[in-house]
């Protein structure tokens, strides 16, 4: 079976976490500040907060923007369910903004549609989070531009792009945002097994989150209620948990990220390859924006209902069963039956489900090699011949 998604694992990346075995912390050690420093300069922030998965991250920042009951969050349908789950463990209530059909991010118009009604209606969301479908930078400057105007505060989910760009700056610059959000579970751009991190260019919510990720502890004398009892001291002054990643995985993330660029290059490659090979066949292949460098996470394409009579369920079963390991991104969370509960209903989005009806993923990730890729496009042409 050739999976949508893999993980690649070097010598490199063995040998760094076997030294950290040998070390004398397998957690709170070294490697963690490491990782967070070394992720931060690349993408230009000034702080970093690492913990053990991308949802835990959402949540905190979630936390640490100071979301709880009464209040509103606002995502894209078209994403993985924890870009909306983290507005609910906050206790605040969750809503979605429809996709722009071409970049399946989004829609700025769509945003600023919702938000004037809800300026109007005394309803506006105190979060956004955009969500960086497939690696390709939503159009932050436009968002950035609403939050100024509607004073709603951004964290991006960037669980898939961490390596790509945006305008001049890359992915996690924060240039556009309050807090950016990676994912580096396995089929994701890099990897720590579990894991995820928190980037902002604001001190005091990058000290906030570091008390979140760890039970709302703090050493600060400055922070505590009244005077140390002595070295050993600490006091918990808020209700955190307990979010924190190991160094194992922090030496797995650092030697990871030495290749980030070389994965991203070779991300881009099999695109090109992938765009040209389908480019006679009735799919829609993924539109890239000339206003950044997406990190290619995903090769989403649709089957153009407008060129074949082939559904999409038909097509994916084609494709499974002569193993190749196809994917679909993504169920739009509105249609949960979670959030149905909540109120929502099939039809409340129309374009992240028309993009849904059709998407299938095709295999992308840095060692599909050139015949395994002519293996993917051969099938998928049987499928739809
Ligand atoms: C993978 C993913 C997450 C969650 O990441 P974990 O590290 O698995 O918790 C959140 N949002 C999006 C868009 C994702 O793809």
């Amino acid at each position: 079976m050739i999976p949508y998604g893999r993980q690649e694992i070097t010598e490199d990346d063995i040998a760094a976490v076997v030294a950290t075995l040998k070390s004398d912390f397998l957690t709170q050690g070294p490697a963690i500040p490491r990782f967070e420093r070394a992720l931060a300069d690349y993408c230009g922030a000034t702080h970093a907060v690492a913990v053990c998965n991308a949802t835990a991250a959402l949540h905190m920042a979630c936390e640490a923007l100071g979301l709880g009951p009464g209040d509103r969050l606002w995502t894209s349908p078209n994403t993985f369910v924890a870009s909306a789950n983290c507005g609910l463990y906050c206790g605040a209530t969750v809503d979605f903004v429809d996709i722009d059909p071409r970049s399946y991010n989004m829609s700025v118009s769509a945003l600023a549609a919702r938000l004037e009604a809800a300026e109007a209606a005394g309803t506006l969301p105190k979060i956004v989070i955009p969500v960086h479908f497939a690696g390709q930078s939503c159009d932050m400057q436009a968002i950035h531009a609403l939050g100024q105007r509607y004073g709603f505060r951004i964290i991006e989910d960037a669980s898939h792009a961490v390596g790509g760009t945006y305008l001049d700056s890359r992915v996690g610059s924060c240039r556009y945002s309050d807090i950016t959000v990676f994912s580096f579970h396995p089929v994701k751009i890099i990897t720590t097994g579990e894991g995820g991190m928190a980037l902002t260019n604001d001190p005091a919510l990058a000290a906030r989150m570091e008390r979140f990720r760890s039970h709302g502890i703090t050493r600060d004398p400055a922070l505590m209620d009244g005077e140390a009892d002595g070295p050993w001291y600490y006091q918990q002054v808020e209700l955190g948990h307990n979010l924190r990643i190991t160094d194992l995985q922090a030496a797995l993330g650092c030697s990871q990220l030495d290749r980030l660029d070389d994965y991203i290059a070779r991300r881009h490659a099999i695109r090109e390859r992938y765009d040209a090979a389908l480019a006679s066949l009735p799919v829609i292949t993924p539109f890239q924006s000339p206003e950044g460098r997406s990190a290619l996470h995903l090769y989403p394409i649709q089957i153009d209902p407008a060129r074949t009579d082939k559904g999409r369920r038909e097509v994916f079963e084609a494709l499974r069963a002569t193993g190749i390991g196809v994917n679909v991104h993504y169920i739009p969370v509105h249609t949960q039956p979670w959030y149905r509960g909540l109120g929502f209903a099939p039809g409340d989005f129309p374009q992240a489900e028309r993009y849904y009806a059709h998407a299938i993923s095709l295999p992308m990730f840095p060692t599909l090699t050139e015949a395994q890729q002519a293996e993917v496009i051969a099938a998928l042409g049987s499928a739809l011949a």
